[in-house]
């Protein structure tokens, strides 16, 4: 029996997740992976990989939070195997602090992380300027080791991997059955989708090996999350914003943020800094449609705009677009040669 061809665009979190998704699950697919850029250059490698979600204003939260669960279990079993140091996966104990009380002092996912409390007022007090805090323990995902052990999985499953940019999917029109879109913030001219747009984020690496807890500020902008090789502060949140030149501004506000929360940074030597741009659409895509390419109906399954929450929800967004996969094939036999 002659396999179906599917090929995924894109070697970020998204796209190696979903790609090694396909591989495992659907043995009548052979499976390719094209992208322009690979680890240890797409924005997923820069990522703090913090396992943490907002909310996306359309989609169900009923499906947001299946994305959740599925991507923590699939993480939390990989951070208590032996494959946690090479895969980059460690469990992360800390606290988000507010400076006023949250409207919704229960996000979605606080039933999935480990042991979500709020925090006691002993707690807050290190923190003069917040009033409340929660206390909970998440995943850190590193994808720098990750992206190459997700290639290491994807290989031996018989998937195949080429560098190539995809200037527009008529393209691979004869080459492949199914396409699979997972091209980030590339899907604004690769599919023209206008609703997609960058929200610049800069980060610095530190040496602070005496930091053992993660500590956010609850606007999203300040943040410290101590990981395996140096701890990820940051950070920018800067919508529009295509620079990835690291700005000197941006750097030293970073630090007198993050000194305000842990004055200890300021102590701690910087390794590095970082401009990665979160490939962010007001609802992430996930969904398929059928194209008409070169004259031939070609199903297409897009699995991109995950924001500043792509390393949270890779996984259970792969499961999904996998899915989507499996109803082309179930659906379309004759006409895609499957
Ligand atoms: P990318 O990693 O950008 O990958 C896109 C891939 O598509 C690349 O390989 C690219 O080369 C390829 N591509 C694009 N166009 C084409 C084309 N035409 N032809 C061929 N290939 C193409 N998320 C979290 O969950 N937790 C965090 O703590 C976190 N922290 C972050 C901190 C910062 C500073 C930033 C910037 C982001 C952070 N994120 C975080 C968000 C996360 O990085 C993104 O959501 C995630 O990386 C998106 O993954 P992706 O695979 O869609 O995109």
């Amino acid at each position: 029996m002659t396999s179906v061809r599917v090929v995924v665009v894109g070697a970020g979190v998204i796209g190696f997740s979903t790609a090694v998704c396909i591989a495992e699950a659907l043995p009548s697919c052979s499976v390719t992976l094209l992208s322009e850029k690979f680890s240890p250059d797409t924005t997923s490698d820069g990522a703090a990989g913090i396992m943490f979600a907002g909310e996306f204003p359309d989609i169900p939260l009923e499906r947001q939070r299946l994305w959740f669960k599925d991507s923590f279990d699939h993480l939390l079993a990989i951070a208590q195997s032996q494959h946690a140091p090479e895969a980059g996966v460690m469990l992360s104990s800390g606290w988000q602090i507010f400076k006023e009380v949250p409207a919704d002092k229960l996000p979605f996912w606080s039933e999935f992380v480990i042991g979500f409390r709020q925090m006691t007022d002993r707690e807050l007090r290190r923190f003069p300027d917040h009033t409340f805090g929660q206390a909970f323990t998440t995943i850190k995902c590193e994808c720098e080791s990750y992206l190459p052990w997700l290639e290491n999985r994807f290989v031996p499953a018989g998937g195949q991997v080429h560098q190539r940019k995809v200037d527009n999917l008529q393209e691979l029109s004869n080459s492949y059955d199914i396409i699979v879109n997972c091209s980030g913030l590339g899907s604004k001219l690769l599919v023209g989708d206008s609703q997609v747009y960058p929200v610049r984020g800069q980060v610095l690496k530190v040496e602070a090996p005496w930091l053992q807890h993660f500590i956010r500020d609850g606007d999203g902008k300040t943040y410290i999350y101590p990981g395996i090789h140096g701890a990820t502060i940051g950070g920018t949140r800067q919508e529009g914003d295509w620079r990835l030149e690291v700005d000197e501004g941006d750097t030293k506000s970073i630090l007198e943020r993050c000194s305000r929360l842990e004055p200890s940074i300021s102590k701690a030597k910087v390794l590095s800094e970082w401009v990665g741009l979160r490939p962010s659409r007001r609802n992430l895509r996930l969904e398929r449609e059928v194209v008409q390419l070169q004259g031939r109906q070609v199903p297409v399954v897009h699995n991109y705009g995950h924001g500043g929450w792509g390393v949270t929800l890779a996984w259970g967004t792969a499961l999904d677009a996998m899915s989507l996969v499996r109803q082309c094939l179930r659906e379309k036999p004759a006409q895609a040669k499957l």
